[in-house]
């Protein structure tokens, strides 16, 4: 891991003020975009509350070797903070955490994070019209609620009969043991997602042998990765136009590219199919491994990875991959469907995160004191994927709906700082307290964007995917262009939601001299 550079002061916790106007959870990139983006309107009553004691989110979690973004970094990063220096097209994570610390320390905004304060429970109280939230390190009260706790940020375990019972070494890949010793080892990595295609081939050369077990072989598109030369970096430092140009390009590139494939005619996927088919024959020779790793579903539905080293991994000499199911996990090995036993001495879980789970969201209790998680009933809904009728003067990052399935996510969340402000002046000037979005607002939203969900590759794919909720339904993505969200969330309309005023104390008084 690289020396990080930019300092970040821990805050002290006896300094959680009693009462702020917004209480953020997580200081990932949603938390911070929406503190700095409050900064920059002169509105600084506000709190990020971080569980841990640095900023940073998933680029903070996630260290394991070759960690790295699958979206450009000129689009993956604030619009507001163009990084000139990105030293390669897809940053490595230590760069992207630099990034994000450096912006955020640049911004001022360190000042209105309380470290170590996780929330554990946010309570909305209608007659005093404000949340009452605890943290791990002292309570507070806020006019609104804002969920940034982020939608990869809870690894998922797999549920694999003995695993407790491993006797070696085991990890996910979102909390990897830099201690742990991987050179010579037998290693067993279960999962073949997002995260194992970036980090098995960046262990590969130093392992003694290495078991891949996979449930479902992933399409695998080239990487176009490559250095950033002197001369792009100073011409963007020179001429910040440049950069914007670029960002540009890419954005429309994954626009146009990407969506009218996954979400309206998932037959022209099948382009895609040939690259990754095309990667599997140069780079594996062995006609049954070439069969076991190639999909038999459409391209995209499940989410679309990219990299050169996949393959050449899986054909070295010290890997296998298995695709027999895993039956059960023994002291020192790895028993497959088919009986076969497999000494391992380290299990690394690259089985990804509970996407469908809406991180915490049993934390946060509404109106009529049921929490999120529960009213959801397994499959989460939201108006624009930001706010929950029965959830007054609550607004959710990255929330329903809002996952990205071809773009960066940080344009997503821009789009939100930006109507969650819209809100806020909307508010303002009527005067109100609160407003929480009408159920039938909500009802007939939901019901929109599962009818367009219908032709999606994510649901005529053929596969199972993490996308989809326990109810079967994709709660994740957003069906469509994403400059279609950016248009949809420009304004705060009044009608679609309750707007209240609380009696003011002049009211209360009055009320009683009239009984
Ligand atoms: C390895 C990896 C690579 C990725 N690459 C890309 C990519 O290339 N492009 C893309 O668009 N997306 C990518 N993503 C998705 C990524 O999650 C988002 O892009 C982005 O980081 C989300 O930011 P966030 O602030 O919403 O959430 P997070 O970064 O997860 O931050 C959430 C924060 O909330 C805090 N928190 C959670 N619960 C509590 C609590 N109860 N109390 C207090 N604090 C709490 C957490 O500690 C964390 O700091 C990637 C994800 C992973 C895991």
């Amino acid at each position: 891991m690289t020396q990080l550079e930019t300092p970040v002061a821990p805050s002290a916790a006896d300094s959680l003020p009693r009462h702020v106007r917004i209480a953020t959870i997580g200081a990932g990139f949603s938390g911070l975009a929406l503190g700095m983006r409050l900064l920059e309107e002169g509105m600084d009553d506000f709190v990020l509350l971080e569980r841990k004691a640095d900023v940073g989110g998933t680029w903070r979690d996630n260290t394991y070797p070759g960690c790295a973004c699958d979206v450009p970094s000129h689009l993956y990063s604030f619009s507001f903070a163009p990084n000139p220096d990105w030293a390669r097209t897809y940053s490595q994570q230590p760069e992207i955490y630099e990034y994000i610390r450096r912006t955020a320390s640049d911004s001022g905004v360190l000042a209105n994070v309380r470290f170590g304060h996780e929330v554990q429970s946010s309570r909305w109280n209608d007659d005093e019209q404000h949340w009452e939230i605890e943290t791990s390190a002292g309570s507070l009260t806020a006019n609104f609620l804002v969920s940034a706790m982020g939608p990869l940020s809870a690894p998922a375990w797999p549920k694999v009969d003995g695993l407790d019972d491993f006797e070696g070494k085991i990890f996910h890949s979102a909390e990897w043991d830099h201690d742990h010793d991987l050179d010579g080892a037998k290693v067993g990595v279960i999962g073949t997602g997002a995260s194992a295609i970036q980090f098995v081939p960046a262990i590969q050369p130093r392992v003694g042998k290495m078991h891949v077990f996979q449930r479902t072989p992933p399409w695998v598109l080239p990487r176009p990765d490559r250095a950033t030369t002197r001369l792009e970096r100073w011409a963007y430092r020179r001429f910040p136009v440049l950069q914007k140009i670029t960002r540009t390009l890419v954005y429309w590139r994954q626009e146009l590219i990407m969506v009218p494939g996954l979400v309206y005619r998932p037959k022209i996927m099948k382009l895609g199919e040939i690259a990754s088919r095309w990667q599997i024959r140069r780079h594996v020779q062995d006609e049954k491994l070439r069969e076991e790793l190639t999909p038999d579903y459409r391209l995209g539905c499940k989410r679309i990875l990219i990299s050169d080293e996949w393959y050449p991994a899986l054909a070295a000499d010290n890997v296998e991959v298995v695709h027999s199911g895993i039956e059960e996990v023994r002291a020192n090995s790895i028993i497959t469907a088919d009986g076969t036993a497999r000494e391992i001495d380290t299990i690394i879980l690259g089985t990804g995160f509970r996407a469908t789970d809406a991180v915490g969201s049993e934390r946060i209790f509404g109106r009529d004191g049921t929490n999120l998680h529960d009213s959801w009933d397994g499959s989460p809904q939201a108006h624009l994927g930001t706010t929950v009728a029965g959830f007054p003067n609550l607004f959710l990052l990255v929330g329903p709906n809002l996952g990205p399935g071809h773009t960066s996510v940080v344009f997503y969340i821009e789009s939100q700082v930006r109507y969650i402000m819209k809100t806020l002046e909307a508010l303002e000037e009527r005067g109100a307290t609160s407003f929480e979005v009408r159920k039938d607002v909500q009802d007939a939203y939901n019901a929109d964007l599962q009818e367009r969900m219908r032709g999606t590759v994510w649901t005529t794919g053929g596969c199972n995917s993490w996308y989809l909720d326990e109810t079967g339904r994709n709660t994740t993505l957003w069906p469509g262009f994403s400059w279609e969200l950016r248009l949809r969330t420009r304004e705060f309309d009044e009608t679609e939601h309750v707007l209240r005023r609380a009696a003011t104390v002049d009211d209360r008084d009055q009320a009683s001299v009239a009984a």
